[in-house]
């Protein structure tokens, strides 16, 4: 058979941070976790600090000696809040990498901001309710939440008339200062409902206990906080500040690792770079489900021209056919699939993979009810895939 010309069977690679829950990514994929590790995220892609693994014939291989993927597909599991970030345009990639290059700031240098050329945005759709921070909120919002706290309320007494102003002054206070409003907050805190999710008040408690006195936690306040369903999606362009706090997704993402900080986290973190990249809008949060690509196919719409997600559903007993639109990466979230191409044929069960190269030709055949999850990069053709 080609090498390059077919379906393979696919492993992804596991990142152990140590945010990640110790039993959803196991029992995804059916292994032992006995000796109680964090499972973060799966990797399915060809980045170079975990390519997946490809089995040609009988040996497996990077899969990037078959292709170089412009998205890399992870399954994440939230269990300890992740740190605030934002993520530069194209053009600002380009700019900062040469930039950093020509200061000689080593590529692994934990103040190297730029780390590639490439932008990076992102969509996630949750596999459970899941909760994030989001893009600013609006001025009024942001205005009653720091009339609402007393802590607040005190330290800004002054109008707030915009937010990149007031965002501004947070961040350039002093140690000292923040670290007295901070303190003030957490004896807010006591006063006020910190069991609900849907309030600012949870997290704004859990940092405290996970990062102590950080300037991230007032970005909670001025943040949207997101809360989505099961099968919801929901995309970070550039400059949208953004935190994942909560709960299993599938994320997709162009090929990258340009990442600003803007709290709750232990690492470097650039002021004077991140406000020279972050965007001030307020933002509505727009919540993305999917929409029919075909009768037993979902499709995610984004703006992204590097990637797409779609979800497969297969009942037991059927057979459905898929040609592939570009180099696609496939994921069984659940059941049992004899998967046949005109080269060969294997069975994939829930937890494993199989990679396809383009214009394939390839069959599914359900054992059991079976859900996959299919990333491609979207071309024309697969806008006008008949349903
Ligand atoms: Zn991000």
């Amino acid at each position: 058979m080609s090498q390059t010309t077919t379906i393979y069977p696919l492993r992804g690679v596991i990142q152990h941070y140590a945010w990640g829950g110790q039993h959803y990514i196991p029992s995804l994929l059916g292994t032992e976790n006995a000796d109680g590790q964090p499972h973060a995220e799966y990797w399915i892609g060809t980045h170079s600090k975990g390519p997946a693994q490809v089995k040609v014939d009988a040996d497996w291989q990077d899969l990037t000696t078959l292709t170089k993927l412009p998205y890399l597909l992870k399954i994440l599991d939230v269990n300890a809040m992740l740190s605030i970030q934002s993520h530069p345009n194209k053009g600002q990639a380009q700019i900062g990498f040469d930039r950093e290059n020509e200061a000689g700031i080593p590529l692994d240098a934990p103040h190297r901001v730029f780390r590639d050329d490439n932008h990076k945005p992102e969509l996630m759709v949750a596999l459970s309710d899941f909760w994030l921070l989001h893009g600013f909120r609006s001025l009024e919002s942001i205005r009653q939440w720091v009339q609402e706290m007393p802590a607040f309320r005190a330290a800004f007494s002054e109008e707030i008339t915009d937010i990149e102003s007031f965002y501004t002054r947070i961040m350039r206070m002093s140690e000292a200062e923040q670290r007295s409003i901070l303190t003030d907050l957490q004896q807010d805190l006591k006063e006020v409902d910190t069991e609900d999710k849907d309030l600012p008040h949870y997290w704004a408690l859990r940092a405290f206990e996970s990062y102590g006195m950080d300037p991230g936690i007032f970005s909670i306040y001025l943040y949207n906080l997101v809360h989505l369903r099961t099968g919801e999606a929901i995309y970070q362009e550039a400059g949208i500040p953004h935190a994942y706090l909560e709960g299993q997704n599938i994320e997709i993402m162009a090929n990258s690792d340009n990442v600003f900080r803007a709290g709750l986290t232990p690492k470097h973190i650039d002021i004077d770079l991140l406000l020279a990249h972050l965007s001030f809008d307020t933002v509505v949060p727009k919540v993305i489900t999917s929409e029919a690509s075909s009768s037993f196919e979902r499709r995610y719409p984004s703006p992204a021209t590097e990637f797409e997600i779609r979800i497969i559903d297969v009942t037991a007993a059927t057979q459905v056919t898929i040609n592939s639109f570009s180099p696609e990466c496939y994921f069984v979230l659940d059941g049992q699939v004899q998967i046949e191409s005109e080269a060969n044929d294997f069975l994939c069960q829930k937890g494993e993979s199989f990679y396809a190269s383009k214009d394939i030709q390839i069959q599914l055949n359900a054992l059991s009810d079976t859900r996959l999850v299919r990333a491609i990069t979207p071309s024309k053709a697969a806008e006008t895939q008949p349903i």
